[in-house]
This record gives C-alpha cells, sequence and structure tokens, in this order.
C-alpha cells in the first residue's frame, strides 16, 4: 500500500498552484538552517499566497496527520524552522505573504503580512513618517511572522522592547486550519486569557502566524552613535547605569563587545577597523535618539561621555561625526557573528542574566572553561542593556573546529548553562530553544512550568502537527 502521504504535494498544489509547490530541485535553502548545522528533507515546500490558502494547506495536512513546519526568512539560530530528515514534513513559506495591508496613523500602528521582510517594514513605516523600532543584524532576510514566533530581540529593546512588546494584535491559523483574527490594534484588551502572547516566542509549535498589527512610533528627529572604550565588564556596567539615568528614553542601544570578538572582525572584515579598543578589554557601542535635534543630542552624549571618564567607568570615548561613521560602527557591531562564523565552527550561547550579575557570570564562565578546555577562545558580545550575552565558545587556534564541537559541546553547554543557572539567568534570551536546546530546557525550567506548557501544547494542537520536536519534547 503506497503511503497516503505522497498523495500530499498534489492535494497541496491544487489549493496553491503546483508551482508554489516545491518536492525536487535544490531545496537547501528551506531544508537547511542559517548556521549551516543541520539539513533536513522535507516532503515538499508549499508557499501560500493568503490566510485562506494557509488555512486550506492545514487542514489538508492535518487530514493526513502530517507535520508542519512553519518558516518565514530562515535566519533562526535554534535550528526550528527547518524540516528533520524523515522526507515527511511539510514546509510551510510566508515568504508569498509579504504586503503591508495598511497603517493607521491615528493609531500609530500597521498591519502587515507574516512573510514581510524586516527591512521593507522599516523602509515603509519610516517613509510613511513612522519608526517601527524593531532591529537586528538578520533584517534584511528575516519576517516579521519569524519574528514574532521566535519573539526576537535586537539592538533597541532597551528603549523599545522585544518584537512582544511591539504587538498589538494577531491573525492566526490554528493547527486545525481555522482562522483567528486578532488584528484589533487595541493597546488595551482585558477580556480573558492573552491569546497573542501564547502565539508570539511559540516558535511554530501552537500555529501560524499570517498577519501583525504592530506599534509604531514618532521618528527620532536625531539619531547618534558613540563607542567608548571600558577598562572591565564591571566598567560597562557602570557606564550603562550612567547613561540610563543621563539620557532616559533617548537610550535607544547599549551594546557590549569583548577585545577579542573585535580582534575577530578586523581579521576577516579589514576594511571595518574599531575607532578606539587597541589594550581595552571591551568597547561598548551607545545610541541616543532625540526628539528636539541633532545638536541637543550632541550635547547630551558629550555630558555623558565626559561624565564617563571622569569616573573611571570609560577610558576613550568618540561621538560619530556623521551617518556614514555611525552606519561604520553598527556595522563593526554586526559583522561580529560572521566574523565568528569565518573563523569557524563555535558554540554559541544566547543567554540572559540580571545586568548587575553579568561581570560575575563572565569572570565565573571564563575561568571555569580556561581551566577545563587550555587555549579555548571566548567571543563575547551582545545587548548588554537587556541583561542579554551572546556568550560564544571558539576552539582553540589551530584546533580541528567540528572535532571541538563533536567531543566539547555537550559539556560546554552544561557548564555556561549551569553557571547561567545560579546567576538566575536564562539558557535563552532572544533565539529561542528550537531543537537545538529541547532536550536542555527541562534541566533549567522549573517541573511546574513545563507541565502547563505541554497541558497548552496538547490543548492547541492535540496531534501534535505543528513544528513536533521543537520547543518541547
Ligand atoms: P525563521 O528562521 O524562518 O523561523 C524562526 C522560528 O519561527 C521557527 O521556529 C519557525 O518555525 C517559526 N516561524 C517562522 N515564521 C512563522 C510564522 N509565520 N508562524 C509561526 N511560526 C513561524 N535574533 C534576535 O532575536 N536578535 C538578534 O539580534 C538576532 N541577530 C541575528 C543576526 C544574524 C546574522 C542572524 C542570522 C540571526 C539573528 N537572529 C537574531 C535570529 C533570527 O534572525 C531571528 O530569530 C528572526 O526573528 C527569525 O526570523 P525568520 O523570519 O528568519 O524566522
Ligand atoms: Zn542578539
Amino acid at each position: 500500500m503506497t503511503n497516503p502521504l505522497f498523495s500530499l504535494p498534489g492535494t497541496l498544489g491544487r489549493i496553491v498552484g503546483a508551482a508554489h509547490v516545491l518536492t525536487d530541485g535544490d531545496l537547501s535553502g528551506y531544508e537547511r538552517d542559517w548556521r549551516g548545522r543541520e539539513r533536513g528533507r522535507a516532503l515538499a515546500v508549499v508557499c501560500p499566497a493568503n490566510v485562506g490558502e494557509v488555512a486550506a494547506v492545514v487542514r489538508a495536512c492535518a487530514a493526513l496527520g502530517a507535520a508542519i513546519v512553519p518558516q518565514g526568512g530562515n535566519t533562526g539560530l535554534s535550528v526550528g524552522s527547518t524540516p528533520d530528515g524523515s522526507g515527511t514534513q511539510v514546509v510551510l513559506s510566508l515568504r508569498r505573504m509579504n504586503a503591508v495591508r495598511g497603517i493607521d496613523a491615528a493609531n500609530f500602528a500597521v498591519t502587515v503580512e507574516a512573510g514581510c521582510v524586516l527591512q521593507a517594514l522599516q523602509t515603509a513605516t519610516r517613509e510613511a513618517g513612522f519608526l517601527f523600532p524593531l532591529s537586528l543584524a538578520a533584517e534584511g532576510s528575516c519576517t516579521i511572522g519569524g519574528n514574532l514566533a521566535a519573539n526576537a530581540g535586537g539592538t533597541q529593546v532597551l528603549r523599545y522592547g522585544n518584537a512582544r512588546e511591539l504587538c498589538l494584535g494577531l491573525e492566526v491559523v490554528t493547527p486545525q486550519g481555522e482562522v483567528w483574527d486578532g488584528l484589533s490594534g487595541l493597546r488595551k484588551d482585558n477580556t480573558g486569557y492573552d491569546l497573542r502572547d501564547l502565539f508570539i516566542g511559540s516558535e511554530g509549535t501552537l500555529g501560524v502566524i499570517t498577519a501583525a498589527t504592530l506599534k509604531l512610533y514618532p521618528l527620532p528627529a536625531a539619531q547618534l552613535t558613540a563607542w567608548a572604550a571600558a577598562p572591565s565588564l564591571q566598567a560597562a556596567v557602570d557606564l550603562l547605569g550612567l547613561a540610563q539615568r543621563q539620557l532616559g528614553a533617548g537610550l535607544t542601544g547599549f551594546e557590549v563587545m569583548g577585545q577579542f570578538a573585535l580582534s575577530l572582525v578586523e581579521k576577516h572584515y579589514p576594511h571595518l577597523r574599531p575607532p578606539l579598543y587597541c589594550g581595552t578589554p571591551w568597547c561598548v557601542l551607545l545610541e541616543n535618539s532625540d526628539h528636539e535635534s541633532e545638536a541637543h543630542a550632541r550635547a547630551q552624549f558629550e555630558h555623558l561621555l565626559q561624565a564617563a571618564l571622569e569616573s573611571g567607568c570609560a577610558t576613550d570615548a568618540v561621538v560619530a561625526e556623521s551617518i556614514t561613521q555611525a552606519k561604520t560602527l553598527w556595522q563593526i557591531r554586526e559583522s561580529i557573528p560572521l566574523a565568528q562564523a569565518a573563523e569557524g565552527l563555535n558554540i554559541k550561547h544566547d543567554i540572559s542574566l540580571p545586568v548587575s550579575r553579568i561581570p560575575a557570570f563572565v569572570t565565573e564562565a571564563d575561568t571555569l572553561l580556561a581551566h577545563r578546555i587550555p587555549g579555548v577562545r571566548l567571543v563575547n558580545f551582545g545587548h548588554l542593556g537587556d541583561g542579554n550575552l551572546h556568550y560564544n565558545v571558539q576552539a582553540p587556534l589551530g584546533a580541528d573546529a567540528a572535532q571541538f564541537l563533536r567531543e566539547q559541546e555537550e559539556r560546554v553547554n552544561t557548564l555556561v548553562f549551569d553557571a547561567v543557572a545560579r546567576h538566575q539567568g536564562s539558557i535563552s534570551a532572544e533565539h529561542g530553544i528550537g531543537s537545538l536546546k529541547a532536550a536542555k530546557l527541562p534541566r533549567y525550567k522549573p517541573a511546574v512550568a513545563l507541565d502547563l506548557m505541554r497541558a497548552i501544547k496538547r490543548a492547541i494542537d492535540p496531534r501534535g502537527i505543528m513544528n513536533p520536536g521543537r520547543v518541547l519534547r
């Protein structure tokens, strides 16, 4: 008897058009995760054009019990948006659903389809005179649906919050193929359980996000960037406190970068030279957004940096003189993950800690790792303003990186995550759990919380067809 799943691509073709169901040719862009850690095999990649088609696709998959893997830009870093190796899972790509449905100017809100690329939304809203503040290095490829499903963070969380805090409403296709229209755009709605927040951060395990209504902000009159050298991580934390007190809501970015991370950028992208870091263990990138004028923003920044130099939390500092200079500073920061990838395979940790605990955590984890794995190289950077560190571990110089990962990854993860837990942190600040960390979650999440999560999953997706094996095993 032939497997009924084999008829599914034909059925899906009748819903979305045969040209929008991919079953052969080069599907690696859909089947391999962004970091190239895993390559799965899809039964089919289906690309619906509207919410009705998404619902029909989900119903067709549900009828046969076929697993669905929602996919946006496939830039996720937790192996959550690609199929497993069974050849039985359907990748549901939202790429064709990329329209900005409309801007409600008086409500400071925009409604957009899930497959809209983040950068396209930033541009569309800017052209309409608004700021959509979500910003991350993958913004040229990642999509709004993926941003919400992963509850993305990025560089402006300090001021505007993560994707969750920017979302007013969602349109979702449930695992039964029903459409929930929750695109109200309301800022207040206390009518029971918060379904919106349930789907945000669910990593495709509860339903397919097809559209969202998101918050907009006024465009600032000026946005200035500064770079400061900090003698220690504690000094960088002190500088953060000073900047928050002096700039208030104007402080829209505060990124920290360790010296080794910056040396990798210089090695792999020699045209991107940090302005000052020789001999400085840490550098900080600050952004000040001001609603008065550039002159006002500059004066505020200079006042802050003077106070930082006087108090010793910075040893040197510079404010970018032009937009080009500011862009270069941000490019240096955003090139760290790419430089790290160019240096070779590495073990990534996207951790969250109370800001006050970060220096102690880094000292402790650095010491433990250096002791257990002589020569290990630590690539440290992140969104210090939100207590989010990318604490990454690179093989010792000259070591075979693939072998290093095979032999050390499990041990390194346990060591780092146990240290995170001792400091009341989280093993995922913004990249999510996916399948990469699903096995680790039970060690670090309270059993009661996991039981509640499993109960929610069973209630919403009783057949377990939505992105199985992700988040919860
Ligand atoms: P995908 O990778 O396609 O999917 C991510 C998850 O969401 C998967 O579980 C998938 O099944 C699910 N999903 C996707 N679309 C939908 C949908 N419509 N409905 C339901 N589920 C869906 N992340 C940060 O938070 N902050 C950063 O600063 C950051 N920097 C990055 C820098 C680089 C260079 C790269 C490559 C990635 C970075 N990321 C960062 C990770 C990634 O870009 C984000 O997680 C992003 O939000 C993923 O969006 P995507 O459209 O690519 O989603
Ligand atoms: Zn990040």
